[in-house]
């Protein structure tokens, strides 16, 4: 607020009110920041819980990525964090995974799965193979390349296949989609059947950079498309009775999804 604005306020509202307001605008002005609208909070919750115990191989992955473009399409590493527990908690042996990029998350899914000779799988897709070529090299060197079975395809083709085979349904414990915001409720209906009654879900971006809850206005042209499938996908998601679901405000917002039935 200016100074002259909040001067203004001041005589017009009484001091506590205009003090209320100015507060309320930095707070909109800090929105740029991402939904936690703090920097410093999110930096000490990194230095605090993250960062002391996120694995060498994915600093590695992080800092890779980082000098490529688009590097902030990989998942956030304090929502790494959780879906590290959420893997742990499902005892998760086979998974999917729905948009590798780079591997983030990819390389902690392998990470995380046990490493007791049972079978262990991560079945992940990508269009496309280059960026997971990227980061490929870290997941050799972390030696989790075996749990991996990369597929670069369009999705919903290959998690069609999967379900050619009747042994797949409900093989799996846990997904996390994370590529084109519009096929999300169309992997959503394939990942129903794939995933085992008590396994979860995870969807990423589901709040949009916060522009769900937004006037179109205020939402540039060229996110409004996947804005548009956020909202519809949200909106599906909470009347789906099949799930138990919890939006989470981490990273762009992601929804767990635990299938009841
Ligand atoms: N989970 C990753 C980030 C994924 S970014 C990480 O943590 O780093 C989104 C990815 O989805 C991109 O690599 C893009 O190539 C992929 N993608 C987009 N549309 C897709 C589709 N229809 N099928 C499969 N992959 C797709
Ligand atoms: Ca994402």
């Amino acid at each position: 607020m200016s100074l002259f604005l909040g001067e203004v306020l001041e005589c017009v509202l009484g001091k506590e009110t205009a003090i209320t307001m100015a507060k309320d605008e930095a707070k909109a002005s800090d929105f740029s920041k991402g939904l936690l609208q703090s920097e410093e909070l999110y930096k000490y919750i990194l230095e605090t819980s993250v960062y002391p115990r996120e694995p060498e191989a994915l600093k590695e992955l992080r800092s890779v990525t980082h000098n490529y473009p688009m590097a902030n399409m990989a998942i956030a590493p304090d929502a790494g964090k959780l879906m590290e527990m959420l893997l742990n908690l499902v005892n998760a042996r086979k998974t999917i995974e729905v948009g590798v990029f780079t591997g983030y998350s990819l390389l902690l899914t392998a990470l995380t799965l046990p490493e007791d000779g049972k079978i262990l799988q991560v079945i992940a897709i990508d269009v496309n193979r280059s960026t997971y070529e990227i980061g490929l090299p870290v997941i050799k060197k972390a030696g989790v390349e075996h749990k991996i079975d990369f597929r670069e395809s369009e999705a919903l083709p290959v998690l069609d296949e999967l379900l050619n085979h009747e042994e797949n349904e409900g093989g799996f414990d846990f997904a996390f989609v994370d590529a084109d915001k519009v096929s999300y409720w169309n992997y959503h209906e394939r990942l129903m059947r794939l995933i085992k009654v008590g396994g979860i879900i995870v969807y990423d971006n589901t709040l949009w950079g916060g522009s769900v809850a937004e006037p179109d206005s205020s939402t540039p042209e060229g996110k409004r498309e996947g804005k548009k499938a956020i909202l519809e996908l949200n909106k599906k998601l909470s009347a789906d009775k099949r799930v138990q679901i919890s939006q989470v405000a981490l990273g762009d917002g992601i929804t767990i999804c635990r299938r009841l039935y």
